[in-house]
C-alpha cells in the first residue's frame, strides 16, 4: 500500500535520477505528486475507426501493426520510424514518428497498437503523424482518452508522470477527506478520492470540471478558515476604547467645505463603532482614487486624538506622507492638536513650537516628544513601524497602502502593528488600511477574508467625470495642440510613459530621458517640461514634483514607476503612451491624477492598437465596474500582480466565481460557530497546516 506521506524515492520505479529532478519540483511526498495538478488535457477521446469524415481532426485507432520500417538519413541526422496498421475495418494507417527509433523496440509487426492524433492524408494514405501511442492492451492512459498534460522539466516528460499517477493512484491507501459529508452533499461535490482520479485521467470534461471545482471549494474554505481564524486570534487582544462623540464629529463634518457622500457618512460610522469596542479593529476602506478616503481617515483620527489618545499615519512613499502631512494639518486646523512628519528626509511639525538645529537633533526631539505623548498624531512612511519609535498611548494606526495590497505583505503589516511599542503592554492599536484602487468584492473576500471591509463606491457629486479619449497615431500632432491650448489656459499636464517589458529600470529610465529629450526639443521647445523616473533621489523627485505643483513646469513626464500620487489640483490633461500596455485599473489610477480641481479634465490614451479592453475606459469613469472588467479579462493573477496572489493556481482560477466564494465563506464560518477548535475535523486541521506552508502566509 502506498500512502500520502510515503516519499517518492521509497517508490520502486522512481530512480535516483527522477526523484532529484523531482525535488527540484518541490515534490517529495506522493501527496505533492498526486497534488500536482495537469495544466491542460489533449483530447483523445474520440475513439473511432477510420474514415474520411474524420480528416483533420484528432481521433484514436486501433489496430494491428502489418509493417515496420526505420530509416535513418544521416545527412540531416533524422529518423522516421514508420509503422503501418490496419483498424478494425482492415483500412490501412501510417504513423509516423520523427527522431524517436526506440519506438521500434516495442512496437513489432503483429503488435496490437493505439494511437492519437491528428488524421492527415499522406498520398492517398491515411497517416498519423508523431502520434501519442501505447499497446492497445494497455489502459488508456496517453492516448483514448482525456489526457493529462503537466507542466515538465528537463528529465521528467508527462508520459511518466502520468504512469507514476496511474500507479499511485491504483495502490493508495483510502486518502481522508477534507471537505465534510453534508458540504460535499449540498454542492454535489464528489469525494476527494474520486476527485483525484477525475482531475488527473477525467472520464468526461463534466467530471473534470466538477473535480477542479471541488478543489477550488475545498481550497477557498481553507483559506476562509484560515482568515477566520487569523480575525478571532486578532480580536483576542486588547484594545482602547475610543468613545464616540457625536457633537464632536458633528462640528468637524459640519466645517468641511463639501458635504459627506453616503458612501463616506457610512464608512466613518462604520469605523467610529469598531473604535468604540475594547477590541482591536482590523478594516480595509476601499475606495477610487479621489473618493475622500482621507477625510474618513480623518474622523477617525479626530475621535481618537480626542479621547487623549496618539494616532499614526504611514503612506508608502515621502511624498504622499508629506501630502498627508499638510492635508492633516488644514484638516485639523482648528483644533491645535500637535502632527509630526517623520521620513528620512522630513522632519515636520506643525502648532508644536518650532524645534531649530541639524535634522538629527529634529529627529531626536521629535522622537522623544512622541514618546512622551505631547506630539498627538505622527505620519511618516511604512518605515515608521520598524524603527525604535516608542509611543505614549498608540490607538489607532491608518495605513495608505497604495498598490501594497499583497497578502504577505498584509499579514507582515498586521504583525508589525502589533508589535509596535504603543505605550501598553495590554493592548494593540486598531488598524485601518486604505487601498488606493477599487478591489472587486469577491477579490477582497477571497484575499483579505481576516479583515472588515467598507466600501467607497460613491464619488463626491462635486466632479466633472474625466473626458476620456483614445488616440491613434494619425491624431497625435492635434493632441499636442491640445497640450498647448490647455498650457495657453493656464493648466497643466501629465505625460505618462509606456511600461517597459520586464520592467528594466535602467531601460524605462533611458527611454523616458530620450523622450523627454524629444518633446523638449521638437514638440514644446517653448513650454517648461520636467522629468520625474525611478532612478532620481528623493530630493530630486521631491524637487521635481514642488516644481510642478508651483506652476514652474507645464509638463511633467513621468515613468511609470514613479509615484504620481500626489494631488495637483491644476492639472487637467493626462496623457498615457501605449496605453495598451496597461492593466485597465493601472490606467484609471493614471487617469485619476487630474480632474482634482474645478476645471474640465481629459484624459487620452494613446495607442496604435484599436483595443476594445481600453475602449472600456472611454465610457466608464467608475473604479469599481473597471476593476471588475480587468479582473475578467486579465485574472487575479494579473490584477494583483506576481508577487502577491498566495493562493494555489486552482482557487486562483475561479476568483471569478463569487458564488463559490461566498459559500465558501459562509461554509467556513458555520464550521467556526459549531466547532472553533477544529476538534471534529481533523483532516481540515492537517490541510491547514499544509495549506498554510503552501501559500506562506507568514
Ligand atoms: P482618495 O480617496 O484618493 O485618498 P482624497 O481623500 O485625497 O481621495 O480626496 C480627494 C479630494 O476630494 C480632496 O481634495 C478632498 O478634499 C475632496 N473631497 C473629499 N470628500 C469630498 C466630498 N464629499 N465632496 C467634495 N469633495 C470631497
Ligand atoms: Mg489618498
Amino acid at each position: 500500500m502506498i500512502r500520502l506521506e510515503t516519499p517518492l524515492k521509497n517508490l520502486p520505479r522512481v530512480l535516483p535520477n527522477y526523484y532529484k529532478v523531482l525535488e527540484k519540483l518541490g515534490l517529495f511526498t506522493v501527496q505533492d505528486l498526486l497534488f500536482y495538478f495537469p495544466f491542460r488535457y489533449n483530447d483523445f477521446s474520440q475513439n473511432t475507426v477510420l474514415d474520411q469524415k474524420y480528416l483533420g481532426q484528432v481521433i484514436t485507432v486501433e489496430g494491428v501493426v502489418s509493417k515496420i520500417k526505420l530509416v535513418r538519413i544521416f545527412k540531416r541526422r533524422l529518423t522516421i520510424a514508420e509503422v503501418i496498421m490496419q483498424d478494425k475495418n482492415g483500412t490501412p494507417l501510417k504513423a509516423v514518428w520523427f527522431n524517436q527509433p526506440f519506438i521500434l523496440n516495442s512496437v513489432k509487426e503483429g503488435s496490437l497498437l493505439r494511437v492519437s492524433g491528428k488524421l492527415v492524408l499522406d498520398k492517398k494514405f491515411f497517416s498519423i503523424i508523431n502520434p501519442a501511442w501505447e499497446m492497445a492492451s494497455r489502459e488508456t492512459t496517453n492516448t483514448g482518452r482525456l489526457v493529462p498534460v503537466y507542466s515538465e522539466t528537463k528529465g521528467i516528460t508527462s508520459k511518466w508522470i502520468r504512469w507514476q499517477i496511474k500507479i499511485i493512484l491504483k495502490n493508495i491507501e483510502k486518502i481522508s477527506e477534507v471537505l465534510p459529508d453534508e458540504i460535499r452533499k449540498k454542492f454535489s461535490l464528489p469525494d476527494i478520492q474520486t476527485a483525484l482520479t477525475q482531475i488527473h485521467f477525467p472520464d468526461s470534461p463534466e467530471k473534470l470540471l466538477l473535480s477542479q471545482k471541488r478543489f477550488a471549494f475545498e481550497n477557498m474554505l481553507l483559506a476562509q478558515i484560515k482568515a477566520l481564524q487569523t480575525k478571532s486570534l486578532w480580536e483576542k487582544n486588547n484594545s482602547l476604547a475610543i468613545k464616540f462623540n457625536e457633537k464632536l464629529i458633528k462640528t468637524f463634518v459640519g466645517k468641511l467645505p463639501f458635504k459627506l457622500t453616503n458612501a463616506q457618512r457610512k464608512a466613518s460610522f462604520e469605523i467610529l463603532k469598531d473604535l468604540e469596542k475594547p477590541r482591536p479593529m482590523n478594516r480595509l476602506l476601499n475606495g477610487d482614487v479621489g473618493s475622500g478616503k482621507t477625510v474618513v481617515a480623518a474622523i477617525a483620527a479626530l475621535q481618537a486624538i480626542n479621547n487623549g489618545y496618539q494616532v499614526a499615519i504611514m503612506a508608502p512613499t515621502e511624498i504622499l506622507a508629506k501630502q498627508h502631512f499638510e492635508s492633516f494639518c488644514k484638516l485639523f486646523n482648528d483644533y491645535g492638536f500637535n502632527i509630526a512628519l517623520l521620513t528620512n528626509s522630513y522632519k515636520l511639525l506643525c502648532h508644536l513650537e518650532r524645534i531649530e538645529g541639524p535634522l538629527n537633533k529634529i529627529r531626536d526631539d521629535i522622537i522623544r516628544e512622541i514618546k512622551s505623548g505631547k506630539i498627538n498624531l505622527i505620519i511618516g512612511t511604512h518605515a515608521l513601524i520598524q524603527k525604535d519609535v516608542k509611543f505614549d498611548n498608540l490607538a489607532f494606526v491608518i495605513i495608505d497602502e497604495q498598490h501594497r495590497f499583497g497578502v504577505a505583505q498584509r499579514a507582515a503589516l498586521q504583525q508589525e502593528t502589533m508589535s509596535i511599542q504603543d505605550g501598553s503592554q495590554k493592548t494593540i492599536p486598531h488598524l485601518l488600511t486604505m487601498t488606493a484602487t477599487p478591489i472587486p468584492r469577491t477579490l477582497a473576500i477571497a484575499f483579505f477574508g481576516s479583515l472588515s471591509l467598507s466600501i467607497l463606491d460613491e464619488m463626491p457629486k462635486n466632479r466633472k467625470p474625466i473626458i476620456t479619449k483614445i488616440i491613434s497615431p494619425v491624431a497625435r500632432n492635434s493632441a499636442y495642440e491640445f497640450v498647448r491650448g490647455e498650457i495657453k489656459k493656464g493648466r497643466q499636464v501629465f505625460i505618462v510613459l509606456p511600461l517597459i517589458e520586464e520592467s528594466e529600470a535602467m531601460a524605462e529610465v533611458k527611454a523616458a530621458k530620450k523622450e523627454y529629450e524629444r518633446l523638449s526639443k521638437e514638440v514644446f521647445p517653448d513650454l517648461k517640461l520636467g522629468l520625474l523616473h525611478g532612478k532620481l533621489k528623493s530630493e530630486e523627485k521631491e524637487k521635481v514634483m514642488a516644481d510642478f505643483a508651483q506652476k514652474k513646469i507645464d509638463i511633467l513626464v513621468s515613468t511609470p514607476v514613479v509615484e504620481v500620487g500626489i494631488d495637483i489640483p491644476n492639472a487637467t490633461l493626462m496623457i498615457i503612451e501605449n496605453a495598451e500596455r496597461f492593466g485597465l485599473s493601472q490606467l484609471h489610477q493614471f487617469r485619476g491624477r487630474v480632474g482634482r480641481g474645478e476645471n474640465q479634465s481629459y484624459c487620452f490614451l494613446f495607442s496604435e492598437t484599436d483595443s476594445e479592453r481600453i475602449k472600456t475606459l472611454e465610457k466608464n469613469n467608475d473604479g469599481f465596474a473597471i476593476a471588475e472588467k480587468d479582473l475578467a479579462l486579465r485574472g487575479p493573477g494579473q490584477f494583483f500582480g506576481t508577487l502577491q496572489s498566495g493562493l494555489p493556481d486552482i482557487a486562483m482560477e475561479n476568483l471569478g466565481n463569487i458564488k463559490l466564494i461566498k459559500f465558501a465563506r459562509e461554509e467556513a464560518r458555520n464550521i467556526l460557530q459549531k466547532d472553533p477548535q477544529l476538534k471534529s475535523h481533523p483532516a481540515i486541521q492537517t490541510a491547514l497546516q499544509k495549506f498554510e506552508k503552501q501559500v506562506h502566509l507568514e
